[in-house]
């Protein structure tokens, strides 16, 4: 078993990672560590977690009351409490703000599961849960549902919520959701990101079966990360590599809204008259 020092110790070489990586700026994000039954060790609001020291971090209860440390925890640490409830085979939990995926949801895009092999392997499906104001009671009911299957949550507009075995867990479901979203983004970009057909994904969860990796649910009813150029949720059905979504509805022509057809007719006429007049006035 880690001793606490040393937990203290990975705490802060994750959040100069975290930070290295742009996925916190400032004094945003904390991470967890369950240390005990009732012992949560756990970063500091109000500071920089790229530059974290060891006599930083605070011990709370599993009720969020501090049990030790001089600062104070942070306000999002129902959130992680939340994690430790729902999930007992997790020990970490990590709040970071990474850019793809907060763009993706600030989008309104759901990342998808269906796009890269590895995310099928690792994390399943990816969800993003409904928006929720920071540091209100609210972010932790958001995640109470989603965290319960999946070790990567996107919060809406705010960030993301990763947990696992150790804060190196953790850490890896964050990298590598920002990984595919970063990928996603691209591939978007490049005008287009086609889904795996339903063949490709049940093949990969057979691998992943023989393999005894524990692997996540891989559903493809949110998902629209691909459905800009072609229909996800039908391609899977069909076994289509790339379906062509119709063309979108062109916007019918607008007329000023109390303006009668009899007075636009008018003033076109009027405007038209103008206008060769205008033509027809020698320079
Ligand atoms: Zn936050």
């Amino acid at each position: 078993m880690k001793s606490e020092y040393q937990h203290r110790k990975e705490m802060i070489e994750i959040g100069k990672r975290v930070h290295q990586h742009g996925w916190i700026s400032a004094t945003d994000g904390n991470f967890s560590v369950k240390i005990g039954d009732d012992r949560i060790l756990t970063t500091p609001t109000g500071v920089h977690k790229g530059y974290l020291e060891m006599e930083d971090f605070i011990i709370v209860d599993m009720e969020g009351k501090k049990i030790s440390g001089t600062r104070n925890p942070s306000t999002e640490i129902d959130m992680h409490l939340t994690c430790y409830k729902q999930r007992p085979d997790i020990s970490a939990v990590i709040h970071a703000h990474p850019t793809f995926c907060i763009a993706f949801s600030v989008a309104g895009i759901q990342l998808a599961q269906c796009l890269l092999p590895e995310v099928v392997f690792t994390l399943g499906s990816i969800p993003t849960a409904d928006y929720a104001p920071p540091s209100t009671d609210q972010v932790s009911q958001s995640i109470e549902e989603p965290i319960k299957e999946y070790d990567a949550v996107i919060l809406e507009r705010h960030g993301s919520v990763t947990v696992g075995k150790d804060i190196f867990g953790a850490y890896n479901s964050l990298e590598r959701m920002e990984h595919v979203a970063e990928i996603t983004y691209h591939a978007r970009a490049l005008g287009n990101a086609r889904p795996m057909t339903s063949d490709q994904v049940n093949e990969l969860i057979k691998i992943r079966t023989g393999l005894g990796l524990p692997g996540k649910r891989v559903t493809c009813n949110d998902c629209n990360a691909c459905s800009k150029f072609s229909n996800c949720g039908s391609a899977q059905k069909s076994g289509a590599m790339f379906q062509p979504q119709s063309e979108p509805e062109k916007p019918k022509a607008s007329v000023t809204p109390g303006v009668s057809p009899e007075l636009l007719e008018l003033i076109t006429r009027e405007v038209a008259k103008e206008l060769a007049s205008l033509s027809a006035t020698p320079r």
